[in-house]
């Protein structure tokens, strides 16, 4: 592993007066990327101590999660199990207990795609090296993405949380380099890889402080994983959705899908699918239509096509109770 400085950061300012380093909190995915050389920061500013922990409620009766509140707390919340029953879920169906109890809100949602290529500096891959190609596009692309993707990047995004949260209309709440703090919604947070190598709109020296979930929305909601084995595995699609269903109508729809999109993937065209009709088999299947109509799979992962049919059929049929 290459040397490099450590800096524990006592205060916001110690991050946001720093852009040139790199922030640790849990470190379960950056660490294993410094010894692979895949990330080669020459500072580390670790964030871990700083007062960013806690879960409150909002004025307008949503929830403010900061940033370094640990996914097992998250997903033991409560409130959060009560009321965002879908994030619970997901944070659940994500990595293992212990990586659970390291990993943090604010890292989770910057975790890097688990793309083979990425992990193997032999390999050529624009997202660590720009402009090197990328090993992915005619070679192992069972994990990659559909939906979302360019011609020089088709890596997933491998969150669970991240998936949830999108469905929830999360925003992201940043603080910048100049002490001001914004909010991003969560699906203007992400970037499609045109240049791979820049995922998020954060900016050097920004630091994320919180995730604001808004205020419960009604309606049943439900977080489905299909993943090569039952647990420790990343999704090969995902779905979390939430419909509600008045006087035999679903006048609700939010869903956003994981494993096959660049970035958790939330189309609002989906939804609009939904509003106003009865639920039936028949417009679930328009629906997830819908979703997969501009997929533009490889060899390896054209399976996610029908899989994300059905899995989001599926997850509207449990939703709803339709049987057939
Ligand atoms: Fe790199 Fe993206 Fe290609 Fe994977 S899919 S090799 S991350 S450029």
């Amino acid at each position: 592993m290459k040397q490099f400085d450590y800096i524990r950061a006592g205060a916001n300012s110690d991050v946001t007066g720093t852009p040139d380093a790199t922030i640790i909190a849990g470190g379960t995915n950056l660490l294993d990327l410094m010894k692979l050389e895949v990330m080669t920061p020459d500072r580390l500013v670790d964030i871990s101590r700083l007062d960013l922990k806690q879960i409150t409620p909002t004025r307008d009766g949503g929830l403010r999660i900061g940033a370094l509140v640990t996914n097992s707390d998250l997903a033991a919340d409560m409130t959060v199990r009560s009321d965002y029953a879908a994030l619970s879920a997901a944070l659940l169906a994500g990595a293992s207990r212990q990586l659970r109890n390291k990993a943090t809100t604010g890292g989770n949602l910057l975790q890097r795609t688990r793309c083979y290529y990425f992990y193997d500096t032999d390999q050529p891959c624009n997202k660590r090296d720009p402009g090197s190609g990328c090993g992915a596009m005619e070679g192992a692309n069972r994990l990659h993405a559909i939906l979302g993707v360019t011609d020089k990047c088709i890596a997933s995004h491998p969150s669970d949380m991240a998936v949830a949260m999108q469905m929830l209309g999360a925003e992201v709440e940043i603080e910048s380099t100049d002490g001001v703090t914004r909010t991003v919604p969560l699906s203007d947070f992400y970037l499609i890889p045109t240049d791979p190598a820049v995922e998020t709109v954060l900016q050097p020296g920004e630091l994320i402080t919180a995730v604001i979930l808004p205020a419960p929305a009604e309606g049943r909601q439900t977080y489905r994983k299909v993943r090569d084995r039952a647990s420790y595995a990343f999704a090969m699609v995902s779905v979390a959705a939430r419909i509600k269903v008045t006087d035999g109508k679903i006048t609700q729809a939010a869903i956003a899908c994981g494993g096959i999109g660049s970035m958790p993937w939330r189309d609002p065209a989906v939804e609009d699918a939904l509003i106003g009709q009865e639920p039936a088999r028949e417009v679930f299947g328009k629906a997830a239509d819908v979703l997969v109509a501009e997929a533009a799979p490889k060899e390896g992962n054209a399976f996610k096509v029908p899989l994300a049919r059905r899995t989001l059929i599926a997850t509207l049929k449990e939703l709803t109770g339709v049987q057939q």
